[in-house]
């Protein structure tokens, strides 16, 4: 069998690479990818063979990896984060029997909810969700409807993709939307450029949200009622404090 690892790089350099990441692009002969998320990797595997593609051809870019897992070679598909979580390892596993003998093996990565949070201190302590902003691929009217529940549900939520050229309200109307639930002093943070160069974290009250500069690749995590501050830290408790005085 031809082999295609989904490779999740984590959100920046090569300490956040798990010790499986690196294991399956050792194994690898080529490394795709979007050329960002190659660069993370070419340093550490100067003798591997490269292929990237920009931002918004993944269908090629999947198509690709498995025509070059097809003539015999090993290929490792990289994406930041996990590559499950609006990445590539989907696409790669619908896309592969279309092709002779492939196996497509998934290599779990630190997705930005993860590493974000940790950077925040605590703000995922208890029930959370992720949602994107994006309406690239998903209808604005289903990412409404998913906000709105998430907010009557008092989830603590990881947005991704929340402002681009493109979409520079979307970070305005789901704050509006949250708030229809949640209050406007709910605290929140978020962090841009996880990992990488000019990793920059805030916080901030939901009311507040939306003036902020956050860009694409800013990940923002918005909390529930219990969420507090406690000094540069956001931490949404547990409950051990019901039983301790903390
Ligand atoms: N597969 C990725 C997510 C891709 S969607 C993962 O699991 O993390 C792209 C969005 O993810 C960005 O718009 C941003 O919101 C978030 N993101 C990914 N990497 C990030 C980083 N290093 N710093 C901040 N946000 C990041």
């Amino acid at each position: 069998m031809n082999k295609v690892y989904a490779v999740g790089l984590g959100p920046g350099g090569e300490e956040f690479f798990t010790g499986q990441a690196k294991a399956a692009i050792e194994k690898s002969d080529v490394i795709c990818g979007y050329t960002v998320y190659v660069d993370l990797v070419r340093d550490a595997f100067p003798d591997k063979e490269f292929f990237t593609t920009t931002m918004k051809q993944e269908i090629d870019r999947c198509r690709k990896a498995l025509e070059i897992a097809e003539t015999g070679k090993t290929v490792a598909m990289v994406c930041s984060g996990d590559s499950g979580v609006y990445g590539m390892a989907g696409l790669l596993i619908q896309l592969a029997p279309k092709y002779k003998d492939i196996e497509v093996e998934v290599v779990c990565g630190v997705t930005a909810a993860l590493s974000g949070s940790a950077v925040l201190g605590a703000p995922l302590g208890h029930d959370f969700c992720v949602i994107s902003l994006s309406d690239l691929l998903t209808p604005w009217d289903v990412i409404e409807k998913r906000l709105r529940c998430a907010g009557e549900a008092d989830f603590l939520i990881a947005l991704y993709n929340p402002r681009s050229h493109k979409r520079v309200e979307h970070l305005k109307k789901a704050c509006d939307i949250l708030m229809e639930n949640k209050s406007p002093d709910t605290v929140c943070g978020y962090v841009k450029n996880i990992g990488r160069e000019g990793e920059e974290k805030h916080i901030a009250l939901l009311k507040d949200l939306p003036d902020e500069p956050v860009d694409m690749f800013t990940t923002v995590f918005i909390g529930n009622k219990e969420t507090k501050i406690y000094g540069d830290y956001i931490v949404t408790p547990r409950g051990y404090e019901k039983r301790e005085d903390l």
